[in-house]
């Protein structure tokens, strides 16, 4: 007979009531399924054994062959320990004992072969092991080899209410005594086949009680596959699902907006990347289905009139288009740039914002409600209530991360039909991670930047080097350079922040003195209006240097500013960091960035300077920053269930993700609904996983 795996664990030989609730309140484990589900952290490898010399400091428990060479007695506070010099033929350590010791001395026989086991330690410039396990060579022969020994994820509560890694190994024991070792097989017969996998019942085994490495590493890799092979299943469904339920707009025509601007008035020609990105975007505009696409590009790199040319498709076919962007000062700039790129167009174009005056607002709302308004580009404003199209086919939002996925989707709602959405972001999610949280979203990727950038130079300086930054500032401006200096003002209306930045800003006009240089200053707390009065003061050169926050962290573009001088630049995260130094570099001028620190840096904050100094590449800066500070924390912890994964890792399985998401993809093309009989078997694992189970709906 075999076991229900769904049995509650309260039934397994050797648990128990209370052990039953400890184990559910403090692990989640309900089922037997859930216990043979609990992964061993890490393992003791007792197949090895070490030589003492090939010992480092981050060794941590190990097995070695010696025998004792002398003991000493060493006085301490409290009492004495007792240490014994420990030699192989390759060294020595110190073993010692702070308790036993009179029986120690006793039974230990000094040039007798033993074999001992314990923790390293490195203490006063050597190795010790203190309390090893230790057995003669004979008797360790003889002894039954247990392989590699799971330790297993604990709480402290678990501990101290007795169940120890050796209780839950024996009660592991135990369920594969009760199943016989014998699991349902979750992967069909090609994957195994194809990917040299081990069977399921082989990797359960091997992962709780694993023979050698090379079987650990077999049990690994194949469960890993599994997991991440089932998270793409479902992400790459959902997205099938939307496409055929969702309908959008097609877009069938390539009209003479679209053509005109692109024969007669594009100012540049495309990269290569551009073209490909607006032909995905096309293709997909030009479908049936509703387009959901992100279009991730370095700062930069030119997402903008891939926008505007996406805006001229709808456009040629009837629909109105929207652009949304995160700050009044963004959707002015895109305005302004847009506005002008179109001046030769019979286009109609409008910005709404917060402050667009009413009277303003009520002509702007009659002429999107009577169509005559072809591009309306704003802040949130577009997501007012009032605010209704005639009709929106496309609606794109800039730099993304600003705005949620709710806020997103009320976009939707103000039309019958969801529009075209097209989501531009200069932050890039890694891809590895935009491929499993998005997998249900398309990804453009704009993998190059315009011809004729010159690569910025990125320095760190410590702050007492001030007085050298200010000269090369002066340098800089004599040569008709722009200069930024940024403060962190993290939030907005931090007292402490908003006083650094207005002591930055008293000490540089100190230094900077009128009338020979003009300074201006861009903060938060300031009226729209102010902040567009000095911010177009600097981008038509009035002023040499602009004194900020982080508002012009997103999409400002001053070609004419070469240096970007970000003070306090630890308190600043990677992707804020990358954004600001983007604000340069954008003209035919050598460019910096300066990272101004004190001397006082977090571990963190040093490696985020370094990745600063030794990159410009978004992709690798965010992988950078997805290391340190770990997917939950970039994606907000909801978004899907590649957070909490039982055994891959998606940075550190990168590779397995990859093989997974190809299968996935392979075996759905093959057979969108899982109906050939030799995948029987992934339905079937996919229905048990699955939380949607009212999608098969659709497909079947
Ligand atoms: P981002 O991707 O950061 O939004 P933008 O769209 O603002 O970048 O483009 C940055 C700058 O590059 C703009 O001044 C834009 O006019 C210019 N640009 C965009 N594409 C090209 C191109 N193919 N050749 C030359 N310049 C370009
Ligand atoms: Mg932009």
């Amino acid at each position: 007979m075999s076991v229900n795996l769904q049995t509650p664990i309260d039934y397994l030989k050797g648990v128990g009531p209370n052990r039953a609730d400890l184990l559910r309140k403090e692990l989640g484990i309900h089922t037997y399924q859930d216990l043979i589900n609990l992964f061993p952290n890490r393992y003791i490898d007792k197949t090895r054994y070490y030589k003492i010399k090939e010992l480092q400091r981050n060794t941590s428990e190990v097995q070695i062959v010696g025998k004792i060479v002398g003991f000493k007695e060493v006085a301490q506070k409290r009492g004495k320990r007792l240490v014994a010099t420990f030699q192989d033929e390759t060294g020595t350590i110190e073993l010692v004992w702070f308790r036993g010791q009179k029986w120690i001395k006793e039974n230990l026989k000094q040039n007798l072969p033993y074999v001992i086991f314990g923790k390293i330690n490195w203490f006063a410039g050597k190795f010790n092991m203190a309390h090893p396990d230790i057995e003669t060579v004979t008797a360790h022969k003889s002894g039954i080899s247990i392989g590699m020994q799971p330790i297993y994820p604990s709480t402290e509560k678990l501990a101290t209410r007795g169940i120890t890694n050796r209780m839950i190994m024996k009660i592991m024991q135990q369920v594969f005594v009760e199943s016989k070792g014998r699991f349902v097989e979750t992967l069909n017969d090609s994957l195994l086949a194809e990917l040299k996998l081990i069977n399921k019942s082989s990797a359960l085994l091997n992962i709780h009680f694993p023979k050698n490495q090379e079987l650990l590493a077999r049990a690994q890799f194949r469960l890993k596959f599994e997991e991440l092979f089932y998270i793409q299943l479902q992400l790459i469904l959902k997205n099938l699902i939307h496409k055929s339920k969702i309908k959008g707009f097609p877009f069938d025509k390539v009209g003479d907006n679209f053509n005109t601007f692109f024969k007669e008035h594009l100012p540049f020609e495309l990269t290569n990347a551009q073209k490909r990105v607006l032909k995905e975007i096309r293709a997909d505009m030009g479908s049936n289905a509703q387009m959901n696409r992100l279009l991730q590009g370095d700062v930069g790199s030119g997402k903008t009139i891939v926008g505007l040319m996406s805006m001229l498709i709808a456009i040629d076919n009837g629909f109105q288009a929207c652009l949304m962007a995160p700050t009044e000062i963004l959707s002015v700039q895109h305005y302004n740039g847009l506005h002008n790129l179109c001046k030769n167009l019979n286009i109609n174009i409008s910005i709404l914002t917060g402050s667009t005056k009413t009277s303003n607002r009520k002509v702007i709302h009659e002429a999107l409600e009577n169509g005559e308004l072809d591009i309306l580009i704003g802040t949130h404003a577009l997501l007012e209530d009032k605010v209704k199209f005639k009709n929106l086919g496309l609606a794109i939002i800039d730099e993304q991360h600003r705005f949620g996925v709710a806020q997103r989707s009320k976009l939707w709602k103000k039309n019958t039909s969801p529009p075209h959405v097209l989501v531009m972001t200069a932050t890039p999610i890694p891809r590895t991670l935009a491929m499993s949280v998005y997998g249900d979203l398309d990804i453009s990727i704009i993998d190059e930047l315009p011809p004729g950038r010159k690569a910025i130079k990125t320095v760190h300086r410590y702050d007492n080097n001030r007085l050298k930054v200010f000269k090369f500032i002066r340098d800089e401006i004599k040569l008709g350079r722009q200069i930024y200096i940024v403060y962190p003002l993290i939030k907005e209306n931090a007292t402490m922040d908003y006083k650094d930045l207005m002591d930055g800003y008293e000490s540089i006009s100190r230094d900077f003195p009128m009338p020979e240089y003009q300074i201006s200053i861009v903060h938060g707390k300031m009226k729209p209006n102010d902040k567009e009065y000095e911010m177009q003061r600097f981008i038509k050169g009035e002023t040499q240097i602009m004194v900020a926050t982080t508002v012009i962290e997103v999409g400002v573009n001053v070609p004419n500013a070469s240096v970007m001088i970000i003070e306090s630049a630890e308190r600043f995260g990677l992707s804020q960091l990358h954004q600001l130094r983007g604000r340069v570099g954008r003209g035919a001028e050598q460019s910096y960035c300066i990272l101004m620190t004190g001397h006082k840096l977090s571990s963190d904050g040093k490696t985020r300077l370094e990745t600063m100094v030794r990159t410009s590449d978004g992709f690798e800066i965010a992988e950078v920053d997805l290391r340190l500070r770990g997917p939950g924390d970039i994606m907000g912890t909801q978004q899907s269930g590649i957070l909490n994964l039982k055994i891959a890792d998606i940075i550190k399985d990168n590779d397995i993700l990859q093989h997974a998401r190809y299968h996935a993809k392979k075996v759905l093309n093959e057979d969108p609904s899982l109906s050939k009989t030799e995948n029987q078997v992934i339905l079937n694992t996919y229905r048990s996983l699955s939380k949607y189970k009212n999608i098969w709906n659709y497909i079947s």
